[in-house]
């Protein structure tokens, strides 16, 4: 495949080190992508199922055995500190794992005969499926669409971001060593790339991840082939402390949800409702946590956390940090510069905590994507329920109690896809519950039964006796 033009990815905690270089694909680079993938579709639709899990299993082998070697790289690209990147392995490798051990069940038709008639509903697969995915992390939400659809029988042409395309490239090099020709294709770009996927006449499904704007535009093209899409897409997350939640424990479990990758997570914690009558206690020793923080480069071990991934980030995240520090709310700034010589060398943000803040507050109602966290103070249960439930998004939420039936009770009047109680950060995720959102934060669902089925139509034959 030809590349006219190729871009130097630059570490965002470097930025005066090349990482990568990669090529920028064309709408004639899509069209040669989809069409391979068009041409192994039907040899790989008639793979027998048993065969297309020996395969998966091979490829979660294949993700298993790379992070130590590959997180490094990726930790280069997207910024994350080394766990982060090795986490990401570690879940892409359960999704496809996970994924293997459903699909045969999945697939088996479901059939009636009686006197009248013979009725089969068959689970075929789609076509060519497009994956388009974000920087953040970029493995695990890669094989959320790729485990699916080459479970299911689809082929598969991927987009990974500009802003962290080299790791997962050569990561997904070796998946599709394993595969026959033509049924993982990769394009690089922007998002003339995406765009030119999204309106290709032969791609059957688009799986995007990234955020609210971009699938609207998603939308709007696929709108004319009326193309089936999956869309995760951000969130603004609340955290709704009860006020019989013991502070300590709660802070144990939620502070992973807010500053793990920078804040730069879809479920992430971000913004948090605390009872005004502990409010104090719980923001004291909240900031007294966040001053441990250390901020630097990820292959520093001593990072808590890393750099923001590319400049527009940065700007967006400094800009609301702006407008905060300019109203009624108290920005506290906390935590230390590993290397204070390098700073200005990358995108790097102090934690920050946004005190007596209102629900209303930029800071409270934005996706920030970032290392700043507004704590809420509320009166009543209906006054937070009111204001947790009051997004245009409506991803992760969650509740901290010390009563297990009250706080499922109250996770079932969130507006979410998912509800956590006593936990919200990667360790709230099982690939038992579907994952995705409601109102603007998506369309559809991935992990399990409700992931495989949007990879696959159902086909219902009868015949009359
Ligand atoms: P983005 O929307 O800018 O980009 C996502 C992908 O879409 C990239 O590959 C990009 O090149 C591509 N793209 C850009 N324009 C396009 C177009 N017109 N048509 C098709 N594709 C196009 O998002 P980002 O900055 O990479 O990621 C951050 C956003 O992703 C945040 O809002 C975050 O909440 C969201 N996100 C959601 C989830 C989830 O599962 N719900 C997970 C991670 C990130």
């Amino acid at each position: 495949m030809t590349a006219s033009d190729v871009r130097d990815v630059h570490d965002p905690g470097r930025l005066d080190e090349v990482v990568a270089k990669v090529a920028v694909g064309t709408a004639a680079d899509v069209d040669h992508a989809v069409r391979a993938g068009h041409a192994a579709f039907p040899g790989w639709r008639d793979t027998p199922a048993t065969e297309r899990v020996r395969l998966l299993l091979a490829a979660a082998e294949v993700v298993a055995g790379s992070g130590e070697e590959l997180a490094p790289q990726l930790v280069r690209e997207h910024g994350g500190v080394l766990w982060e990147a090795q986490t990401d392995f570690g879940l892409g490798t359960g999704v496809l794992q996970h994924t293997a051990s459903l699909v045969e069940e999945f697939l088996r038709p479901v059939q009636f005969d009686d006197e009248q008639s013979f009725i089969s509903v068959e689970k075929v697969p789609r076509g060519v499926a497009a994956a388009i995915v974000p920087w953040n992390m970029p493995v695990v939400l890669t094989m959320m669409k790729l485990a699916p659809a080459l479970a299911t029988g689809n082929t598969v042409v991927l987009k990974p971001s500009p802003f962290a395309p080299a790791a997962l490239t050569l990561l997904l090099q070796r998946v599709a060593e394993l595969l026959p020709p033509g049924v993982l294709n990769v394009v690089h770009g922007e998002g003339d790339v995406g765009a030119a996927l999204c309106t290709h006449p032969l791609v059957r499904k688009v799986g995007f991840t990234g955020g609210t704007a971009t699938a609207q535009k998603v939308v709007e093209a696929t709108a004319p082939t009326i193309t089936n899409v999956t869309l995760e897409l951000g969130g603004n997350d609340p955290a709704i402390v009860l006020d019989d939640a013991d502070i300590d424990a709660t802070l144990d479990r939620m502070l992973k949800g807010v500053y793990t990758r920078t804040g730069q997570i879809c479920f992430a914690v971000k913004r948090i409702y605390v009872p005004r009558a502990m409010y104090t206690r719980f923001t004291d020793a909240f900031c007294e946590r966040v001053d441990q923080y250390a901020v630097g480069h990820g292959l520093d071990p001593e990072a808590s956390f890393g750099p923001l991934n590319n400049e527009a980030q940065y700007k967006k995240v400094l800009d609301l940090l702006d407008r905060t520090r300019n109203s009624s709310a108290t920005l506290v700034e906390l935590g230390r510069k590993l290397d204070p010589s390098s700073w200005d060398n990358g995108y790097y943000v102090l934690p920050h905590v946004v005190r007596n803040v209102e629900h209303t507050a930029p800071v409270s109602c934005e996706e920030q994507f970032g290392p700043v966290i507004p704590l809420i103070a509320y009166d009543t249960e209906d006054q937070v329920l009111t204001w947790a439930n009051d997004s245009d998004y409506g991803l992760g939420s969650s509740v901290w109690t010390s009563d297990p039936d009250r706080g499922l009770a109250f996770a079932r009047r969130v507006e979410a896809g998912s509800t956590f109680i006593n936990t919200h950060s990667f360790e709230s995720l099982d690939l038992r519950m579907p994952f995705g959102g409601i109102k603007q934060s998506g369309i559809g669902r991935e992990f399990g039964e409700a992931g495989l089925s949007a990879y696959a139509e159902e086909h219902s034959i009868r015949r009359l006796k």
